[in-house]
């Protein structure tokens, strides 16, 4: 299996890709090959750029293969999906090489396995040493809109670059002040159709790439009506057929403007859910077919090959080869996918020999646990963890009698095409720059670790000495469940889920940080430092633990203890603001006013115009008596402040610091002015 695809005309690079073809087939490959070479002539002397199809990608997060109808799950209704999949060419054996939204989606959209592309976590930017599918079709004169459904795929925070070459990507707004998950985490799907739609109708010409992505199926599993009535004992299904009314809606749209039938539409999962199978209650961390086998149907243009259905295994890094290849553009430098063209008739007698899909997750590092590989082929699949697995498909399609041995001669061809594989990416950066508090805490309420919470995955103990996730899993769900209970306000659930991992490994260093911010919360600081406390000695690179200690010690009025927490804490992690903002305060509560400036300089530094910041910085000169400086601090703030009584009062101070006595009075009156109407 070639990786590394040099050829340099599209409709070449399925045939070059091969390895090892009998004389007859490289005989049928070259007839092919002439045929798709004369066609891609004409076709390129009578093309005119508008002549060249709209390409509308849907991605449906979350979305397992066998719960869509037209994949033979009788008690769904997907009439949109079943529709398309009429039109176009079904995808019986298609394959995510992620069970992560933002690893999986890059992946999609540039053709490449994730090492490749190298975003394997969250907020890892997405490098330009390749391009990505909106940049090569930008460049053919597409206009290029993207419409996401959730802030996983926002590219101001957790999936930076993902947005190159688009000319509109509708992120998140930046700030919100609602509590509800609608419009700050997760759009619903229809939402997310009328964004698209409404882009495309104030920018009719063409020709389009669109993406859309539907986030419903992702739990927490809360469909709208009538689709929370009709599925309301299977709430998974109910997000699935709402997000196949959105699908529904969206593709309406199209033909009701005329573009549909000119248009290539392609629908695919960009991974599915685990509902409990091998114990794993929603994805990320295994790398079985619960998770990893999704839907994938191609609308080609003219509904060519309308009802054709593929059961050859594809994967979905094959998704933007075959785009390349019917729009006939130049094949970038690497694609880790091949065309799907070659399983069409268009070309002759369809291939039928299926691919071999590589999976990786990285997710469990973010727990301390081993990372997992796996390769899928020839009815087998390989699974390369601590404990290593193997299955044979065809008799045991779900994966449950492991039967690996070492000496089993594809379990050693497999585990060669990984190492292989290896040999073959490129070096890994190691860091992937910090993240913020705040992006932190929404990935929680999306039910994922951030990286700083898990601490550094870059100085992690060689990986077979990590456990292995298949003993940890149980811990994993508990921990979602808390993370989305936490978020939703149940704290006690939120708190059983995480004593119940405290009952499994005590030491569950996840568990014991975020009980501890459970109780930090709750205002109960004794119990919150101790489980703090008891984090960091288990895992001593934790800054947010150590920043939750820093709070929880203050909160006890414990200074010197808060102290150290909050240097721990930023000695790991420098550019925290509200950690410095913090330790600033404990400075001079500590009556160290020097350090107190240095902290809420420093915290000036990375957001300058913190009106917090610039308040306590010019308490911090009060009270070490450097009023000229106050002064310098809070005239500025008295003119875009003009309401703000805090600001005032500090100036009166540092008047009558300076015995500016006249002064001093006229801003006391206006601090009191300003408290008095305050007042309710
Ligand atoms: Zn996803």
């Amino acid at each position: 299996m070639q990786l590394q695809n040099t050829c340099t005309v599209g409709a070449i690079a399925m045939l070059c890709s091969r390895v090892s073809l009998s004389g007859m087939q490289a005989a049928k490959r070259l007839t092919i090959l002439l045929v798709i070479w004369a066609a891609s002539l004409s076709a390129q002397s009578a093309r005119k750029p508008a002549s060249q199809p709209d390409v509308f990608l849907v991605t449906i997060d979350t979305l397992r293969a066998d719960h869509v109808h037209c994949y033979g799950y009788g008690p769904i209704q997907t009439p949109a999906l079943d529709t398309l999949a009429k039109d176009g060419v079904r995808f019986t054996q298609a394959f995510t090489p992620s069970p992560i939204t933002n690893t999986s989606h890059t992946s999609i959209l540039t053709g490449l396995l994730p090492s490749t592309h190298g975003v394997t976590d969250f907020a890892v930017r997405l490098a330009n040493t390749y391009p990505s599918w909106a940049e090569l079709l930008k460049k053919q004169g597409y206009r290029t809109g993207a419409f996401i459904g959730s802030v996983v795929l926002d590219s101001q925070s957790f999936a930076p670059g993902l947005d190159r070459g688009f000319d509109f990507y509708d992120n998140f707004p930046k700030v919100t002040h609602s509590k509800s998950r609608w419009g700050r985490l997760e759009r619903r799907g229809r939402d997310v159709a009328q964004h698209a739609e409404n882009w495309l109708s104030t920018h009719p010409t063409g020709p389009h790439f669109v993406w859309v992505h539907f986030y419903d199926p992702h739990d927490p599993y809360d469909p709208p009506p009538p689709f929370s009535q009709v599925y309301k004992d299977r709430l998974y299904d109910g997000e699935i057929a709402y997000a196949d009314s959105a699908l529904a809606d969206f593709l309406a749209y199209l033909k009701k403007k005329g573009w549909y039938e000119n248009s290539v539409v392609i629908v695919v999962g960009d991974h599915g859910e685990g509902l409990g199978e091998h114990h794993e209650e929603t994805h990320g961390i295994f790398l079985y077919d619960s998770t990893m086998h999704v839907p994938l149907i191609i609308k080609f243009r003219d509904q060519r090959e309308a009802g054709r259905v593929v059961e050859a295994q594809v994967r979905t890094t094959d998704i933007l080869p075959t785009v390349i290849d019917l729009l006939k553009i130049p094949l970038p430098e690497r694609l880790d996918g091949e065309s799907l063209v070659s399983y069409l008739a268009l070309v002759g007698t369809p291939e039928t020999t299926g691919r071999a899909a590589f999976g990786e997750t990285d997710y469990p590092m973010r727990f301390g646990w081993a990372p997992i590989r796996s390769v899928r082929g020839e009815g087998f699949k390989f699974i390369e963890a601590p404990r290593p697995e193997f299955y044979n498909l065809r008799s045991d399609p779900r994966e449950l009698t492991n039967n690996y041995v070492p000496w089993d001669a594809i379990v050693q061809k497999f585990r060669a095409m990984l190492s292989d594989l290896r040999s073959k990416m490129p070096p890994r950066s190691p860091s992937a720059g910090s993240v913020s508090q705040s992006t932190i805490d929404e990935l929680k309420a999306l039910g994922y670790l951030g990286r700083a919470d898990a601490g550094s995955s870059t100085n992690v103990p060689e990986a077979s000495l990590l456990p292995d996730p298949k003993e940890k899993i149980e811990e994993q769900n508990l921990l979602h469940k808390a993370m989305i209970a936490s978020e939703d306000g149940r704290s006690s659930e939120a708190r059983t889920a995480l004593e119940k991992v405290l009952e499994l490994d005590p030491k569950a260093p996840t568990a014991l940080r975020q009980i501890g911010e459970l109780e930090l919360h709750a205002g109960d600081y004794a119990k919150a430092a101790e489980h703090l406390k008891h984090a960091r000695e288990i895992r001593p690179d934790d800054a947010t633990a150590a920043f939750y200690e820093g709070q929880a010690l203050q909160g006890e009025g414990d200074l010197a203890g808060a102290r150290e927490a909050l240097e721990a804490s930023l000695k790991l992690t420098p550019a925290q603001f509200p950690a410095r903002l913090l330790l600033g305060q404990v400075y001079l509560g500590l009556k160290n006013l020097k350090a107190a400036e240095d902290q809420f300089e420093a915290a000036l530094l990375m957001q300058p115009q913190n009106l917090e910041a610039q308040l306590w910085l010019a308490r911090a000169q009060i009270a070490s008596e450097n009023f000229v400086e106050a002064l310098r601090q809070l005239k500025p703030l008295s003119k875009s402040q003009p309401n703000n009584a805090e600001v005032f009062e500090l100036l009166a101070q540092g008047y009558s610091g300076l015995g500016k006595r006249e002064e001093a009075e006229r801003a006391e009156s206006r601090a009191r002015r300003l408290r008095k109407n305050q007042q309710p």
